[in-house]
C-alpha cells in the first residue's frame, strides 16, 4: 500500500518535470511560431516610411534612376536642378533601415537609389565598382562566383552600399575601422548636378565628409571598394562573465591573425541581468570555402526562438538556456564568411503591426566597458521597455570620416528593443536613450547615429564636437540644403 503510494507520486513528480522541461517550451514555441505574421506588405501612396515604422511621412514623390550609368547620371543632374527651381528638398534612400527619419523630408522628393545598383569586379586588385543602390544580399553571390568576399559590411545582408557608407557602418570583421577604410574612391553629383570624383586625395574634404554623412553632401552614384578572399571559417564560442568581457576578448583576439570575425552577446533575461556572455569567434581555416548555396540554417527555429522572448520573462529566459545548451554543439561547425555574412533581418525583423524593433547602439571605450555593463545593469530596468538583444562589436579608429564616432578603438553596444508603437512607449524610449547617450558621454563614449532622433541637440553636440563644423560645411557644399533630411532638420541648423 505504501509503496502503491510512493509509486503515484513518483510518477506524477516525473509528469509534472516532463511538463515544466518539453511540453511548456515545445508549447510556447509552437504557440510563437503560429502566433508570428507571416509577410509583411504595405503600400503608402504618397508616402514612405523607414524600418523604425514610427515615422510614416506625405511625400511629394519618389524617383527611381535607371540602370544605365549615363542615363541616371543625366536624370539625377536634372532632377537636382529643377529642385532647385522648384525650392523641393530631395532625401536620398537606400534600404531605409535607418530609423530616423534619415531618408525622408515632408514633402520632398524622394530618391530611390535601388535600382542603380551595377557590379563590376577587378579579381587581381581585389576592387569592387558598384552602384550605390545595390544590396549587399546581391552583392555576397556576386563576389562568392569569384572567391571573394566583403570586407566591411553590417551582421546583415539586407542594406545598400551607400546607406552603408553614409552612415558609415561596422560589422564583426575583426581588427577593423568602419566601412569607410575599404572605400577607394567614390563619385558623388553634388548640388549642382555635376559629377565630382572624391578620394583620399581628391577632393579629400568631401571625402571625408560624405562617408559618414548622411546624404547630407550629394548623391553618392558609385564606389570602389576593397574586397577580400572568401574563406572557411570554424567557430569557437564560448559563455563567460560579462564583466570581463574586454579580457576574454583580448586572450582569444589579440595579435591573432587567424580570426575572421568576432562578437559578444550579452544576456537580456531578467535571471542575472546582463551578467553572462557568449562570445564568438570565427577561426579562419585551411579549407577551400564552398560556394554559397541555400542551405538550412534553422532559420524557422531561430526566429520562433527570438520572437518568442518579446514581451515574455520565461521566452527570455528559455531562449538564454537553449543558446547556451547549444554552445557545445555549434563550436567546431564550419562555415564559409559569404555564407555567415548573407543572411537578412527577416531572421528577426518584427512582423507585429501593434509593435516595431527599435536600435540603439553605444561605442565604449575599451578602458570603460566594464564600468558601462555595470551603470546600465542598473538603469534599463527600471524603464518600462523590452530589450530583446545586446551584441558587443570591436571597432578600431577610423581615420576616414568627418563626423567619426570610432574616434579612438571602441566596442560597439548594439541594443534591440521591441517598443510598442504608441506615443507612452515612445516618451519612455525616448527618455531612456538620453540617459544612455548620457553614460555613454561620460565615460568618453559616443552613440549611433542612424537611430531615433531621442538624443537632445546638446547631446548630439557633446558626442560629436565636430558636428557644428560638419553642418557649417554642408551648407558651404549644398548652400540651398537641397539634400535634406529629418536627421538635419533636428540637428543641422
Ligand atoms: C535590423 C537592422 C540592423 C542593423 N545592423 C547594423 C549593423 O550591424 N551595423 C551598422 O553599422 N548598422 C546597422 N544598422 C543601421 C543602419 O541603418 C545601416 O547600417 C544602414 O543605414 C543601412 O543602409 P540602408 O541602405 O538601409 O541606408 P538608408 O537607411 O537607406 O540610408 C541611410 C543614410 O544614407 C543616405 N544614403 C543612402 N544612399 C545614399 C546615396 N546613394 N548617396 C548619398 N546618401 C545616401 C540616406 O540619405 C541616409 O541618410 C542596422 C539597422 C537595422 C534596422
Amino acid at each position: 500500500m505504501k509503496f502503491r503510494f510512493t509509486f503515484k507520486k513518483l510518477i506524477l513528480t516525473i509528469f509534472v518535470i516532463l511538463v515544466i522541461l518539453i511540453v511548456r517550451p515545445v508549447g510556447f514555441l509552437t504557440y510563437t511560431y503560429f502566433k508570428d505574421k507571416k509577410s509583411l506588405k504595405y503600400v503608402y501612396l504618397g508616402k514612405t516610411k523607414d524600418a523604425s515604422n514610427l515615422n510614416e511621412t506625405t511625400i511629394d514623390s519618389i524617383v527611381r534612376p535607371s540602370k544605365q550609368i549615363d542615363e541616371a547620371i543625366h536624370q539625377i543632374s536634372e532632377l537636382i536642378k529643377q529642385a532647385k527651381v522648384s525650392g523641393k528638398k530631395i532625401s536620398i534612400a537606400g534600404a531605409q533601415h535607418s530609423m530616423g527619419g534619415h531618408t525622408i523630408y515632408p514633402n520632398g522628393i524622394l530618391l530611390d537609389m535601388k535600382p542603380f545598383n551595377y557590379m563590376e569586379l577587378d579579381s587581381s586588385n581585389n576592387v569592387l565598382l558598384v552602384g550605390s543602390g545595390a544590396l549587399w544580399g546581391k552583392i555576397i553571390p556576386y563576389l562568392d562566383h569569384y572567391g571573394k568576399s566583403v570586407s566591411i559590411m553590417q551582421s546583415n545582408n539586407s542594406f545598400s552600399v551607400g546607406g552603408s557608407v553614409s552612415v558609415n557602418c561596422h560589422g564583426w570583421q575583426l581588427n577593423s575601422p568602419p566601412i569607410s577604410s575599404t572605400v577607394i574612391s567614390l563619385r558623388l553629383i553634388n548640388a549642382n548636378g555635376e559629377v565630382v570624383n572624391c578620394s583620399r586625395t581628391e577632393n579629400q574634404q568631401l571625402f571625408s565628409l560624405v562617408l559618414g554623412g548622411y546624404g547630407l553632401f550629394g548623391v553618392i552614384l558609385d564606389l570602389k571598394l576593397k574586397v577580400v578572399d572568401n574563406k572557411t571559417y570554424k567557430v569557437q564560442q564560448a559563455v563567460i562573465k560579462s564583466k570581463d568581457y574586454v579580457v576574454e576578448f583580448e586572450k582569444l583576439t589579440k595579435n591573432n591573425s587567424n580570426i575572421g570575425l568576432a562578437y559578444g552577446r550579452i544576456n537580456v533575461n531578467p535571471d542575472h541581468f546582463m551578467e553572462e556572455a557568449i562570445l564568438s569567434v570565427y577561426l579562419i581555416e585551411k579549407e577551400e570555402p564552398a560556394k554559397l548555396n541555400n542551405e538550412n540554417t534553422y532559420s524557422a527555429f531561430r526566429r520562433t526562438l527570438f520572437r518568442g522572448s518579446a514581451n515574455s520573462n520565461y521566452g527570455k529566459n528559455l531562449r538564454w538556456k537553449m543558446e547556451k545548451g547549444v554552445v557545445s554543439l555549434v563550436n567546431g561547425k564550419r562555415f564559409t564568411r559569404n555564407r555567415i555574412l548573407n543572411e537578412g533581418v527577416e531572421v528577426f525583423e518584427n512582423r507585429d503591426t501593434d509593435f516595431t524593433d527599435i536600435l540603439h547602439e553605444y561605442f565604449i571605450p575599451k578602458e570603460s566597458v566594464s564600468m558601462f555593463i555595470e551603470r546600465i545593469q542598473n538603469i534599463i530596468p527600471r524603464y518600462k521597455v523590452d530589450l530583446l538583444n545586446i551584441t558587443l562589436r570591436n571597432v578600431k579608429k577610423d581615420n576616414d570620416t568627418y563626423l567619426n564616432y570610432a574616434r579612438t578603438e571602441v566596442f560597439g553596444f548594439v541594443m534591440l528593443f521591441n517598443q510598442e508603437r504608441n506615443k507612452t512607449a515612445e516618451a519612455e524610449m525616448s527618455a531612456l536613450t538620453r540617459e544612455l547617450i548620457g553614460v555613454a558621454a561620460s565615460l568618453k563614449g559616443t552613440y549611433y547615429l542612424p537611430y531615433r532622433l531621442h538624443s537632445t541637440k546638446a547631446q548630439m553636440l557633446e558626442a560629436y564636437p565636430q558636428a557644428s563644423v560638419f553642418f557649417g560645411l554642408k551648407r558651404t557644399y549644398d548652400p540651398q540644403e537641397i539634400f535634406n533630411n529629418q536627421f538635419y532638420k533636428a540637428y543641422g541648423n
